[in-house]
């Protein structure tokens, strides 16, 4: 098996004083050993949810894992795992980085002492090694004069020194899975390349598996090898970067690759975003999620929900434009992008 990750049909809700809300609905993806996948969509689409939610980190209540796996490494459901046994996969198999290091750093440690706490009780070093390993993880991370530095506190860090520093605590633990939620979207252009590279250069080094939720498409590019697609709580299409990228078939791709930023564009090229909103997912719609946006919806989509049906070799859509079940007549040409 080389999977290190295989979700199969998860489905996360909130609890809340005005209702239910259906974040994450049926989504299936899998990631290989040492692959990188990144998620994109637009915000509420449920890509951070999925992603803490492989991490256990939602609440719970009033988050809730109604249905599905999440197969983490062979045969583990961590949807099912004691918080005990989770909190044990969290320290010595999962790594997360988030947007804003300052909610993962404690500001009353040092940098050093954080590094080494976790090496301390996840790998039983002696304090004395432990603080010699957080200098070396300083170093793998490229944060020059590691030996002064391991002494300062976050504040006394710049920004990019700070994201540098939260990945070499993720890593502390060697993870085999690092989750990056917009691991660059707190920085300047500069810091963010500086940060990607890195990224890039670790999980070649430690050939982990990374998934990056991001809504940057220049970060795709760069990182990931394939891409999946939310929407509204869904997966809407899933492929290798190229296939996403060059020869997208969902309506909802078009738009949101319209709408982001993208390395192959020059500056005076405008963006264009999708007209209208995401849909109420207290009360989700009957249908295609899409179809109050789609200028392609015909009278199934708003009836019939299509599932998520392969098109290619190892490229997926949920389309009626593309699903092999849907009615000829019905059916426009689409788009050539
Ligand atoms: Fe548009 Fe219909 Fe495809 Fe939904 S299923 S994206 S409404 S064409
Ligand atoms: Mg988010």
């Amino acid at each position: 098996n080389d999977l290190i990750l295989d979700v199969k049909d998860l489905e996360v809700s909130f609890s809340t004083y005005a209702g239910e809300v259906q974040a994450v609905r049926g989504v299936s993806f899998d990631l290989h050993k040492g692959e990188a996948l990144a998620i994109v969509g637009e915000s509420g689409c449920g890509k951070s949810v999925t992603a803490q939610t492989i991490m256990r980190l939602i609440p719970m209540p009033p988050g809730n894992i109604k249905k599905g796996q999440i197969l983490f490494d062979g045969d583990k459901d961590l949807a099912k795992l004691s918080d005990k046994d989770m909190e044990h996969i969290r320290g010595y198999e999962m790594g997360m980085i988030f947007q804003d290091p300052m909610t993962s750093l404690n500001p009353t440690m040092t940098v050093g002492k954080q590094i080494a706490e976790s090496l301390v009780k996840h790998q039983k070093l002696s304090q004395k090694a432990a603080i010699e390993q957080a200098v070396e993880m300083l170093k793998l991370v490229g944060i020059p004069s590691p030996e002064s530095r391991v002494k300062q506190y976050p504040h006394e860090l710049s920004g990019g020194m700070r994201q540098r520093v939260m990945i070499a605590l993720a890593l502390a633990c060697r993870p085999k899975l690092l989750i990056a939620d917009e691991p660059t979207t707190a920085l300047d252009v500069t810091i963010q390349a500086q940060i990607i590279d890195l990224m890039q250069d670790l999980q070649k080094k430690l050939g982990m598996s990374i998934i990056i939720i991001t809504h940057d498409l220049g970060v795709v590019a760069n990182i990931a090898q394939r891409v999946v697609v939310m929407y509204a709580g869904k997966v809407v299409e899933v492929g290798k970067v190229d296939d996403v990228f060059y020869n997208s078939k969902h309506p909802y791709t078009w738009g949101l690759l319209a709408s982001m930023p993208r390395l192959d564009q020059s500056a005076d090229e405008p963006l264009m975003p999708i007209e209208g909103t995401p849909p109420d997912l207290f009360a989700p719609p009957v249908g295609c999620a899409f179809a109050a946006r789609c200028a392609y919806a015909m009278d199934i989509c708003k009836k019939i929900d299509p599932e998520l049906t392969e098109i290619g070799k190892g490229h997926a859509a949920a389309c009626w434009l593309t699903h092999p079940m849907a009615p000829e007549v019905s059916r426009p040409v689409a788009k050539e992008v």
